[in-house]
């Protein structure tokens, strides 16, 4: 990264930018309050930094090692240009600003009066995000794929439906995209986009979303570390896109977790990444338990972990759900891990990291 002087001419910087591109790599300009830092993306090895030191304007340039430094706190106190917090807004709503945002919804839309039903409950208990899938990633080829596997008039179908629900119950709405095709027309219709665990590491369809300047919500893949969750984190950040909100969902279980739980909730993640990132992050407890008796439990202890938020699946009936009906809680029960979470945060005060 190229930190600048902090009176550096908008005529230095744009020298600098200049002189990166003739080495094949973009520049990320962060102007922040008391500098500009320039953050190189792409093979650096390229670059001769001691060039680059000697510049006009230049106060120092610094070869970065960790494989991400968009997203490091580093890199935004260098520049002073990020709060300490990254505050993503979808409609009115504040992920990672002061208070739990809580998301929640069914696992699949199956139905125009599914989703408005389970919209109402949600909304009446307090959540503040619509949740639905429309294109599912599913084990099976033989399993319900999501309405959004019969064509692009009823992936339409179902998005205007979760527009509809979300309009008329005054909440932003996210759904997942499963492929690089089905970006363009979800984004149409979504406040945030959600890339899901198996997608983790799909670089063309990171880089696709991020260049929709929504924001995403991206999901940490069951087997990959902190350090790889957040190094493909910063190939959105990469394409100019900060509104990135992380998600852990649980990664895989050790000798016979599995028949306890469908994966194991990596609760220290939480506090570990938010001292790397000034991203936000939230829990999703209820594909990390696969078993709707331990969504309210997982759901305080990743507040009290202080995640900025939870993204929970939620049906009015779950034993008549087509996916994922063994996890889902219903409105009454979000009501209560609401109310219980709110005051867990209120008890635990300020986000320490
Ligand atoms: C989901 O949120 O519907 C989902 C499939 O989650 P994950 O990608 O975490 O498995
Ligand atoms: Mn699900």
């Amino acid at each position: 990264m190229i930190i600048m002087n902090s009176d550096a001419t908008k005529e230095q910087i744009d020298a600098i930018v200049k002189e990166i591109k003739k080495y094949g790599l973009r520049a990320d300009v962060s102007r922040g309050a008391y500098r500009t830092v320039i953050g190189l993306v792409g093979d650096e090895s390229k670059v001769p930094f001691d060039r680059f030191a000697i510049l006009p304007g230049v106060k120092e340039a610094r070869m970065v090692e960790t494989p991400y430094k968009l997203i490091s706190r580093e890199y935004a106190k260098l520049s002073g240009e990020e709060s300490e917090h990254r505050v993503v807004k979808a409609g009115d709503i504040e992920i990672g600003g002061s208070e739990p945002v809580f998301m929640a919804g069914p696992c699949a839309v199956e139905s125009k009066a599914q989703l408005l039903k389970i919209a109402e409950g949600v909304k009446m208990a307090g959540a503040h995000v619509l949740r639905g899938g429309i294109f599912k990633p599913r084990s099976s080829v033989h399993s319900f794929q999501g309405l959004g596997a019969g064509g692009e008039e009823e992936a339409k179908e179902a998005l205007l439906w979760l527009r509809e629900a979300g309009d008329r119950f005054e909440m932003p709405v996210v759904t997942e995209i499963r492929g690089e095709g089905q970006v363009d027309l979800v984004a149409d219709y979504v406040d945030i986009i959600q890339i899901g665990a198996r997608n983790m590491y799909d670089q063309d369809l990171l880089t696709k979303v991020a260049r929709k300047g929504k924001p995403i919500l991206y999901k940490r893949h069951f087997g990959a570390g902190i350090e790889e969750f957040l190094s493909f984190a910063e190939y959105m950040v990469a394409e100019n896109n900060r509104d990135i909100i992380l998600c852990e969902r649980g990664i895989l279980p050790l000798g016979k977790g599995r028949n306890y739980t469908r994966y194991t909730l990596d609760i220290s993640a939480v506090p570990a990444i938010q001292k790397e990132t000034y991203l936000p992050i939230i829990i999703d407890p209820s594909h990390a338990a696969g078993r709707r008796d331990l969504v309210f439990n997982l759901s305080c202890a990743g507040i009290a972990a202080g995640a900025c938020g939870l993204l929970i699946e939620v049906h009015h009936n779950p034993v008549e759900a087509l996916v994922d009906g063994q996890q889902m809680i219903t409105p009454d029960e979000l009501k209560d891990v609401i109310n219980t979470c709110q005051r867990i945060h209120q008890a635990i005060g300020p986000r320490k990291n």
